[in-house]
């Protein structure tokens, strides 16, 4: 990928803002069209948002939709989007992340108290849903339900908040916090929408992603359960909009940036109920290099299985909202003059993603109406949930 040659190095923003692609928003546009990127290169395409579903979700082309970010003149989030040219360097001070693990003991014990029986419920109901669709009447009683079960789950534990996040759209993202001694931040996060291919279309979204929310519920519910108090700060997060182009993930990950959050770790689960070869996927391209060799390190000792890997491409999934906008090289700079139309274009990122599977032998029916429940398998879901409490353990004393 095009920033690979520069690892644990900063970007001035001087150079960065006019080698960001010509986005300015045409004064007369349609506001009802959505400005999306295909890749690094694409300067932008505006389209309608059946458009971005039939022409690219459909066909399996992925995207970014930067639209909010262009009108909100986030020259750093989109510098990260985009081919950038003619840098200077400034050095980085990147987070090391443990080379052993420590807390099996503590770790076992929760997974120990893992099953399938939440799992198996929350993905039916999910999957009854017409479809998820982020602009739809359903997507929306979608998220109030799942709100309802989080606030239900995390109830056993006073300590930890349930929250929404709003967005321009009606379906809200969530995001569930078990609060450390440290503020510092490891997040786990699925997007709950779906699609079947077109905006009316039949959604069950049963592998895409229904079963990576329900991994996470899982997770939440046996640390919540044992009302375990980490040192770094937990939050679970569940996306709008993931399929409209990262649009949830961009949002909250955008804000969270303005805001000065440091953010240790991001890992994003899309897709973990279909697995023919029975072993968890990390995947490695728009990700911290680190961090994935600190998962895969996580997934061996934690499924007793090796992983598998392979490349996802431009606007694959959630952890690229993480990765655009660059926490930890933000935060060291963002006291400077740049202020926050700082650009910084490193591969050193703190977000990785976890799948079922490799590409190739992926679930062949996600993105239409036959990602249904009964293609699910829940040992699958449950490989992801022991991978989930076992980073979620180690991460918090990171
Ligand atoms: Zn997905």
């Amino acid at each position: 990928m095009h920033f690979s040659s520069v690892l644990s190095v900063l970007v001035a923003s001087s150079s960065l803002v006019v080698a960001v692609p010509p986005t300015d928003r045409p004064t007369q546009i349609n506001p009802d069209l959505r400005l999306i990127k295909t890749s690094e290169a694409d300067p932008g395409t505006w389209v309608t948002e059946d458009q971005k579903i039939e022409e690219y979700v459909a066909k399996n082309i992925g995207f970014i939709d930067i639209t909010d970010i262009t009108v909100y003149q986030n020259a750093t989030t989109l510098a990260k989007l985009s081919t950038v040219e003619d840098v200077s360097l400034v050095q980085a001070v990147a987070v090391s992340y443990p080379s052993s693990l420590t807390h099996q003991t503590q770790a076992n014990t929760l997974i120990n108290s893992l099953n399938t029986t939440g799992p198996k419920s929350w993905l039916k109901t999910l999957s009854d849903f017409y479809n998820r669709y982020y602009r739809s009447s359903y997507g929306t009683q979608a998220g109030t339900w799942l709100l309802g079960q989080l606030r239900t789950i995390a109830g056993t534990n006073s300590a930890i908040t349930v929250t929404t996040f709003a967005h321009s759209f009606s379906q809200p993202s969530i995001i569930v916090k078990v609060p450390g001694t440290s503020s510092n931040l490891v997040i786990v996060g699925a997007h709950y929408d779906s699609t079947g291919g077109s905006s009316t279309a039949r959604g069950p979204g049963a592998d895409d992603n229904g079963s990576g929310v329900v991994v996470l519920m899982e997770a939440l519910r046996v640390i919540a359960a044992a009302k375990f108090a980490p040192k770094n700060t937990l939050e679970f997060h569940f996306y709008a909009g993931e399929e409209g182009g990262l649009l949830g993930s961009s949002a909250v990950f955008a804000n969270y940036a303005s805001a000065g959050k440091t953010v240790l770790a991001m890992v994003a689960q899309d897709m973990a109920g279909y697995s023919p070869s029975g072993k968890v996927s990390v995947y490695n391209d728009y990700s911290d290099s680190g961090l994935v060799s600190y998962v895969r390190r996580i997934v061996t000792q934690y499924t007793g299985l090796t992983y598998t890997t392979d490349t996802c491409g431009y606007g694959c999934s959630d952890h690229a909202s993480a990765y655009s906008n660059g926490f930890r090289k933000f935060e060291l700079f963002r006291n400077q003059d740049f202020g926050l139309k700082v650009g910084f274009a490193d591969s050193e990122l703190a977000a990785a993603y976890v799948c079922d599977e490799p590409i190739d032998t992926s679930s062949p029916y996600i993105h239409s109406p036959r990602d249904t429940y009964d293609t699910v398998s829940f040992d699958t879901v449950l490989r992801h949930a022991k991978f989930t409490v076992g980073f979620l353990v180690e991460a918090s004393y990171m």
